[in-house]
Order: structure tokens, then C-alpha cells, then sequence
């Protein structure tokens, strides 16, 4: 099973389980969050499951779990030199007969819900889950090195000169007749 083309019915009645990794470059629209050159990414690996879940009285629902990480060279937004950030994801998907059930069960169901195909491309919603599992705002658990802060965010002087409000209440406390 390709799991660029995948009949997901069949991926789920047959209790597939594949598993792979790649370059980043295989996954173009990730690979653009790729900060610089100096470090290299990890390899990309991911595994997916298919399984159906019987219904009592009803038809068995078709399901696909989904499991990627990837080792991302990003810009630490502390330093601005490049952080290799742990981007991973898993989630699972419950598939339905068409675009237009899957839209309308989407709003009101919790599970994230997607239309049937016979040709799905699995990596490309990878690509999604890993996208949206991007950290918002990277940053090295300890810096390289020792920058001045003042470097870094423009606005830093301008705040600490600001009185700080906790200070400002605590004054006005004293003062309060007890
Ligand atoms: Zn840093």
C-alpha cells in the first residue's frame, strides 16, 4: 500500500499498520519552515494504523491514527541562531462517506472527521498535523551563548524602565488605612 494513494477502506478492513521516514525535503511545505543551513534535519518518521470500530446497530466506522516527528532546525527566538525543535504529532481520523457528511459532522463532533477516498494521500496530512504541531515561539532550552537581551527585542529597555504595576499596588496598600 502506497500510503501517498491510499483506499482507505480497505487500509482500515485490513488493519494496516505502515511505518516510514524520509527527508524533509520529501515534505516541501514543511521543509519551508526549515530555519538556515548550519544544523541538518533529523529524518522524518512517521507510522499510521487503520482500524474499524463496530457499531452497535450501525455500520463500523473506518479510522486511520496518525504518528510523525521530526527533528526541525528553527530560529530560537531568544538568540536567533538556529534550535533544533522536536516537531511531533498524533491524532487520530474518523472517516465518512463524503466531503459534504464529513463537513457537517465536523462542526458538531469532537473527533476530526474526513471524507472516504479511495486515493488518499496520507504523507500530505503528516505534512498538515506536523505543520500545525510547529512551536509558536522556538527557543533553546539554555542559549549558546550569552546575548544581550537588549539585542534581541527592541522593546526590552523600554519595559523594564516601566514601573512595574505589583510595585505601584503594594505602594497603594501601605497607604490603606487598616
Ligand atoms: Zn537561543
Amino acid at each position: 500500500m502506497d500510503p501517498r494513494h491510499l483506499d482507505v477502506v480497505s487500509f482500515a478492513r485490513d488493519a494496516i499498520g505502515l511505518k516510514g521516514e524520509g527527508n524533509l525535503a520529501d515534505w516541501p511545505r514543511l521543509a519551508e519552515e526549515q530555519f538556515g543551513s548550519a544544523l541538518s534535519p533529523g529524518l522524518l518518521l512517521w507510522q499510521m494504523q487503520g482500524r474499524m470500530v463496530p457499531q452497535p446497530g450501525g455500520t463500523d466506522e473506518i479510522w486511520l491514527d496518525l504518528k510523525a516527528s521530526v527533528r526541525l532546525p528553527m530560529q530560537c527566538q531568544r538568540c536567533l541562531t538556529p534550535v533544533l525543535e522536536v516537531v511531533a504529532a498524533e491524532r487520530s481520523f474518523r472517516f465518512v462517506a463524503d466531503e459534504a457528511t464529513a463537513a457537517a459532522l465536523d462542526d458538531e463532533a469532537e473527533d476530526d472527521i474526513l471524507a472516504i477516498s479511495r486515493d488518499f494521500d496520507a504523507l500530505a496530512l503528516i505534512e498538515d498535523e506536523l505543520i500545525l504541531s510547529l512551536p509558536l515561539v522556538p527557543l533553546h532550552e539554555i542559549c549558546p551563548e550569552t546575548v544581550p537581551m537588549s539585542a534581541v527585542d527592541p522593546g526590552f529597555d523600554a519595559a523594564s524602565e516601566r514601573p512595574n504595576p505589583f510595585g505601584i499596588l503594594a505602594g497603594l496598600k501601605t497607604g490603606l488605612p487598616k
